[in-house]
């Protein structure tokens, strides 16, 4: 009875030990390492990237690989909405409706998306914050380019500092020059954007996958829910990126044409 006593209490110790660490950043997993090996690739998630390639042949001008890469690490159900908007970014929009806009140029990037599969609301234990995020071609691909860039979503609720949360763009990251140059275009826009420096959101941390740029720096967006919300006729998985509305072009192309604006800059 000592004996099991004794058990009981190592195992309850342990367990203590071990949780508020796995809670203290409020996921579920501490890395996509440990969710992969808990949930069903194709059921409860499902995983896209590619890597656009450079182009030639004799007679053609060159199409040089662009050194952008655009992500939606919590897509899907989780962040509802960064999906399409980090697709679109990228320059991929089959499947996409077009009556609404389209995009103002045809330049592609390289992307990665992790799509929640789960019925809404049962997508939290799919979040492993930027910081944790080990998936080796979300990284391999981030570490091949100049500029990242991240979507995020967070509740109206979330920006604090006299910061209105009604259809906000928190921009964070560790490339200022860009943050920079991405408030002022996304303001000019008309949007209700600007850079952060509220601890959750401020994306400063260089393990925070975005920031894993060759150049170590990248940036991020936490778009509120009502921001979201507002891009498409129905808000649901199955229907948003056919329901896109002008709103939803309007964003999309002016942070593309300020990537294009910051990637030359570079050069
Ligand atoms: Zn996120």
């Amino acid at each position: 009875m000592n004996k099991i006593l004794k058990t009981a209490i190592l195992s309850i110790t342990l367990f203590s030990l071990v949780l508020p660490t796995a809670k203290a950043k409020g996921d579920y997993y501490p890395s996509m390492t440990a969710l992969y090996a808990d949930n069903k690739e194709g059921v409860h998630y499902t995983r896209e990237w590619k890597q656009q390639e450079a182009k030639y042949s004799t007679g053609s001008s060159l199409v040089a690989d662009s050194n952008i890469f655009v992500a939606a690490l919590h897509g899907g159900s989780i962040e509802m909405g960064t999906t399409e908007l980090a697709l679109a970014t990228s320059g991929e929009i089959d499947g996409f409706n077009a009556d609404k806009g389209t995009l103002s140029n045809q330049t592609k990037h390289d992307f990665f998306n992790f799509n929640g599969m789960n019925p809404p609301g049962q997508n939290g234990n799919l979040h492993v914050t930027a910081s944790n995020y080990d998936d080796k071609d979300a990284l391999r691909l981030v570490e091949q380019n100049k500029v990242g860039v991240a979507f995020h979503g967070c509740t109206d609720a979330q920006p604090t500092g006299g910061y209105n949360g009604y259809k906000a763009i928190l921009i964070g990251g560790l490339d200022t020059d860009l943050k920079i140059l991405m408030e002022k275009r996304l303001k000019q826009a008309g949007f209700n954007a600007y850079i952060t420096n509220q601890e959750l959101y401020d994306g400063d941390m260089p393990q925070n996958l975005i920031n894993k740029t060759s150049r170590k720096a990248g940036l991020q967006f936490e778009m509120t829910t009502s921001m979201r919300a507002s891009l498409f006729g129905t808000n649901t998985r199955e229907k948003r990126r056919t329901t896109t509305n002008s709103d939803f072009w309007h964003l999309t192309n002016t942070i593309r044409e300020a990537l294009l604006e910051y990637e030359k800059g570079l050069n």
